[in-house]
């Protein structure tokens, strides 16, 4: 199975950031996004410099700072974040979700990997270091979704879950939505030598040599099963582990930053 929209982007440089854009993304009326490289922050190393992951190590408020630099770029009202647990708990921000606004920082929405909303001003954020951001929009019934997907979301399908939500909550006819999977691990690094035990006999054939896996293949071929277009589904290509430059990666590092990815419908 081949992406009709794969290609590898090259980052944009603005106002010190790295940005990966994506032209399915670009062309949609009202939406806000950033797909944000490691730059443009201010965490000492080894989060230098954009980290928004609270439980890294580093300095509260620096990690703040950094987000809050990210909510006046995308010109949003709030940034919201989940604590992502590598699960399928999926939030859905509606008119009727009690958002609790704090002084500084993100709003925070409890355990959970992915956030649903058709409010806008909000930026949903997911923070990656390896694993990708799927950001999903239905530009017709103007709802968005922002998941994280690592193997262990892949294993439970989390963006299937998501589909299906945007489903039935928003009315959302899969044939709109638009995907776009952000810079993560790729198939040049993804080793997993215990493979037989994680992951399903459906997903061995995603495998390009002995133990790696091209993971991007495998959320592709989800968010067809559960009705996307390939033709609206885009990869970015961008392998975080081989390129230091641009990206944490939890596989080279260890202690490292988490990178934002933030979509969500202007006001
Ligand atoms: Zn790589």
């Amino acid at each position: 199975m081949t992406c009709q929209r794969k290609f590898v982007v090259e980052p944009v440089f603005k106002n010190g950031f790295t940005l990966f854009r994506l032209t399915s993304l670009d062309n949609i009326e009202g939406l806000s996004y950033g797909i944000f490289g490691r730059s443009g922050g201010v965490s000492p190393k080894p989060y230098d410099s954009l980290n928004v992951a609270f439980s890294t190590g580093d300095d509260e408020k620096n990690i703040i700072t950094n987000i809050e630099l990210i909510r006046k770029e995308l010109d949003f009202e709030f940034i919201a974040s989940c604590n992502q647990v590598h699960g399928k708990k999926i939030v859905v921000i509606d008119k009727d979700f009690p958002l609790r606004p704090r002084k500084e920082g993100p709003i925070f929405l409890g355990d959970g990997d992915a956030i649903i909303t058709n409010l806008p001003r909000i930026g949903l954020m997911i923070k990656t270091g390896d694993c990708q951001a799927v950001i999903l929009v239905d530009p017709v019934g103007r709802v968005i979704a922002n998941v994280h997907c690592g193997w262990r979301g892949n294993v439970q399908n989390i963006v299937g879950e998501v589909v299906r939500t945007m489903k039935t909550d928003f009315s959302s006819n899969p044939e709109n939505i638009i995907a776009a999977i952000s810079p993560s691990i790729g198939p040049c690094c993804a080793e997993f030598i215990y493979y037989r035990e994680i992951f399903p006999e459906a997903f061995w054939h995603f495998r390009i040599n002995e133990n790696h896996f091209n993971l991007w293949e495998i959320t592709l071929s989800q968010l067809i099963e559960a009705g996307l277009s390939p033709k609206n589904i885009s990869i970015s290509g961008w392998c975080t582990r081989c390129h230091p430059e641009y990206f944490f990666s939890y596989r080279r590092e260890k202690r490292s930053g988490r990178m934002a990815t933030v979509v969500g419908w202007r006001g």
